[in-house]
């Protein structure tokens, strides 16, 4: 990981609170007159769960992708503060910010996006593989990650052989298989019915916050949110809200 060398100095949290692991600072980020983000600034607490709500179109998948280095804001800085190092991702070059979210971050969306010819282990092991792991460790580790995510015993289904739920299970132990500090995702239960729509989120965040990382999910659902420790709103590319719920643990 590059160090941050350049960046302006970023306040210490309060001594009660965890250290930002994310924080973006100044986002801008226009897709010719659509200004998405309009300088946005968010600190994002190790361990945190953060929905982010707001009305289509108000910037929230655009935020994801900039916290995530998907995206290249046109100004502004994202820094992620990570065993001691802080590095800025949107400063990073291509080869850098994608071995990043391989090793670092975790991605689930609305549609888990697996792998329609491979099997759920296979689905999840081929994220272990690309960082260089060999085969039959990356299938041990999906399977342990299956097997604690509920779904023993159908490691080898295809996609299309999963319920709607279980496939978002798959993609959750995809997103995390590697180790990754901070999971990002992007209405992932927006395909679900409500009761399994609850069941995802209770695993999502078990398997996120639960052991100490971090979640940043992008939510129309209330009760997804409500499950959330905080809750940002954006609108016009900025945040309008920001509030914390009472009585979540993390
Ligand atoms: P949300 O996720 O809150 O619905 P987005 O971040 O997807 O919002 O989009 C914010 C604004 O930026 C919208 O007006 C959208 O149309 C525009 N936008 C997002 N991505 C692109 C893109 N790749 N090309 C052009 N416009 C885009
Ligand atoms: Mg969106």
């Amino acid at each position: 990981m590059t160090p941050f060398q350049h960046g302006r100095p970023l306040p210490a949290a309060p001594a009660h609170l965890p250290p930002a692991v994310l924080s973006a600072r100044g986002l801008v980020k226009s897709y010719e007159a659509t200004r998405a983000l309009a300088g946005l600034d968010l600190d994002i607490r190790a361990g945190e769960s953060v929905a982010v709500m707001g009305p289509s179109g108000g910037g929230k998948t655009t935020l994801l992708h900039c916290l995530a280095g998907i995206v290249t804001p046109d100004a502004g800085q994202v820094l992620l503060q990570l065993d001691g190092a802080t590095t800025d991702v949107a400063g990073l070059d291509d080869r850098r910010r994608s071995a990043l979210r391989r090793s670092t971050f975790g991605f689930v969306f609305q549609q888990g996006l697996l792998i329609p010819e491979l099997t759920a282990l296979e689905n999840v092991a081929v994220a272990l593989m690309l960082l260089g792991v060999d085969r039959r460790g990356a299938e041990h580790s999906a399977a342990q990650w299956l097997g604690a995510l509920g779904l023993g015993g159908m490691e080898d289904r295809r996609v299309g052989q999963l319920s709607g739920g279980q496939a978002q299970r798959v993609a959750i132990a995809r997103a995390q298989v590697s180790g990754a500090s901070v999971v990002f995702a992007d209405e992932p239960t927006g395909a679900l019915d409500s009761g399994t729509s609850a069941e995802v989120m209770d695993i999502l965040l078990r398997s996120t916050t639960g052991t100490g990382r971090t979640l940043v999910v992008v939510t129309h659902d209330d009760d997804v949110a409500r499950r959330c420790a905080r809750t940002v709103h954006l609108r016009d590319g900025r945040i309008v809200r920001d509030s914390l719920c009472p009585g979540t643990a993390a």
